[in-house]
């Protein structure tokens, strides 16, 4: 008999901040609902993806990198760090790729967290920040979230933030906006927090889906960067850039933390053709400007048929929306997936009667809201 793994001995001998870890569960690939189902059709509006990809310059530059993948890539990312450095009119020293934005989440606690210290994030989270945490031995620090009655509900209050930072606290994480709400800080509130925070708290600012929120006036963070030594900016080309499949990020932040991060960071992080790519996709401003006008566009148009089913949609600057099924939702995502529907249940952050949609193509969005009067009887 072979025991669950969740008791095999083999576990037991994984360091105790490691047993106590509940794995993060992805949105389930199309290739997996293809062999459970044998459905052909299907769409994914499940990890926030641009449903576009990539644009056309940074395919072709990906097929061209195809060709240089015998040898490792430049561990120091130089050409990409020099484009990022004249965007965003930082240093290079002051720039840390990584293998996906999710890499330096994981740098950026190996690096500054150990027992004995502590972070802090907020109840509804991306959910790679407890796990980045809790593997280090470091302590959790939950702050409640706003109540579902807020303008900005089941987002982040920095006002619990606060209470919860003391001399120990080594990480804030702060997602603008955040993951799976949607939900967004003003530019004064984050301000205000960021300034209000101790120099031996690194403020972790997760700008993952900045790109659609600019478009809905949020602030650009790395405009303090010069203000506030201890702002950590993380950035990533996975989602409005198109390029989740080859795992790029980055993150901006004094030098002296990226002198931190590059000491344990793998020598050759990111890849020959995903180097290629996201040099190619931050010059292509064209494909971003299309993938953010289908956004702006789409966005209410979903919302509006979400709520016209009676659905309660939790606002969102990002590329998806966190809706409220008002009873368990499982069963109609199930029944959406029965339907070719991928999208993300989200019980595992604690919200049982919700799903997160990611908007997808136009077509795309026409079948999950010609697939989900059905489900919802489900
Ligand atoms: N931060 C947030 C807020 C996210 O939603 C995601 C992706 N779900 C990431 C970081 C990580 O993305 P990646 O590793 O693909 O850059």
């Amino acid at each position: 008999m072979t025991a669950p793994p969740g008791s095999h001995p083999l576990l037991q001998l994984a360091v105790p901040a490691v047993r106590a870890i509940a794995p993060y569960v992805p949105g389930k690939p199309v290739e997996e609902l293809q062999r459970e189902l044998g459905l052909t059709d299907i769409i994914k509006l499940a990890s926030n993806e641009n449903p576009l990809g990539p644009g056309p310059a940074a395919r072709a530059a990906m097929h061209a990198a195809v060709d240089g993948v015998g040898l490792y890539p430049d561990g120091s990312g130089h050409q990409l760090k020099a484009r990022l450095s004249a965007i965003h009119g930082v240093p290079t020293s002051g720039i840390t790729l990584g293998n996906g934005s999710n890499d330096l989440l994981v740098l950026l606690a190996e690096a500054f967290l150990a027992p004995g210290r502590n972070a802090v994030y907020s109840q509804y989270c991306f959910a790679v920040y407890p796990l980045a945490v809790q593997a280090t031995g470091a302590e959790a620090r939950v702050a409640p979230a706003r109540g579902p009655a807020d303008a900005m509900p089941l987002g982040h209050d920095l006002a619990a933030f606060r209470p919860l930072v003391d001399a120990d606290t080594r990480l804030v994480f702060v997602a603008n906006p955040n993951n799976p709400t949607g939900t967004w800080l003003s530019a004064a509130d984050l301000h205000a927090f960021i300034a209000g925070m101790p120099a031996t708290t690194l403020v972790v600012l997760d700008e993952a889906y900045v790109e659609y929120a600019r478009a809905d006036g949020l602030p650009d963070g790395g405009a303090w960067l010069a203000e506030f030594p201890n702002l950590v900016i993380v950035r990533t080309l996975s989602k409005a850039y198109g390029l989740a499949g080859v795992r790029v990020g980055y993150a901006l932040s004094h030098p002296a933390v990226a002198d931190a991060l590059d000491r344990i960071r793998q020598p050759f992080n990111v890849g020959v053709v995903a180097l290629a790519g996201a040099l190619a996709a931050l010059d292509d401003q064209a494909h971003l400007a299309a993938t953010v006008e289908l956004n702006a566009r789409e966005r209410p148009r979903v919302r509006q048929a979400l709520e016209a089913l009676g659905l309660g949609v939790i606002p969102s600057a990002g590329n998806f929306l966190l809706v409220d099924i008002g009873r368990p939702a499982r069963p109609v995502y199930d029944a959406l997936l029965r339907a070719g529907v991928i999208v993300r249940p989200v019980g595992n952050y604690g919200l049982l009667q919700h799903l997160r949609i990611t908007i997808g193509t136009a077509a795309e969005n026409d079948r999950l809201i010609a697939a989900l009067p059905a489900a919802l009887q489900a």
